[in-house]
């Protein structure tokens, strides 16, 4: 039987905006035009509540540049000192 990470992959399902390290920062990404859009995630804490994992923010996700809400996803990235 294959092995998987499943312990890896279980981290990134309990991501929070909490948990999600300070140098790390979220863009949203449109699947309709593949637009990437920056997100606030301090400001998304501050409204939703750092407890709220990011996956689940997925399908609430909208494109600043089509307007798109269908499958859209996060991109998360190390910030650039
Ligand atoms: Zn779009």
């Amino acid at each position: 039987m294959r092995h998987y990470p499943i312990s890896e992959a279980k981290k990134n399902i309990r991501t929070t905006l909490g948990t999600l390290e300070e140098w790390y920062v979220l863009f949203g990404n449109c699947y309709m035009c593949d637009h990437i859009g920056f997100i606030d995630r301090w400001l998304l804490a501050s409204k939703l509540g750092k407890d709220c994992r990011i996956k689940a923010l997925e399908p609430r996700l909208r494109c600043t540049m089509c307007g798109n809400r269908m499958h859209n996803g996060f991109c998360i990235t190390k910030q650039k000192r």
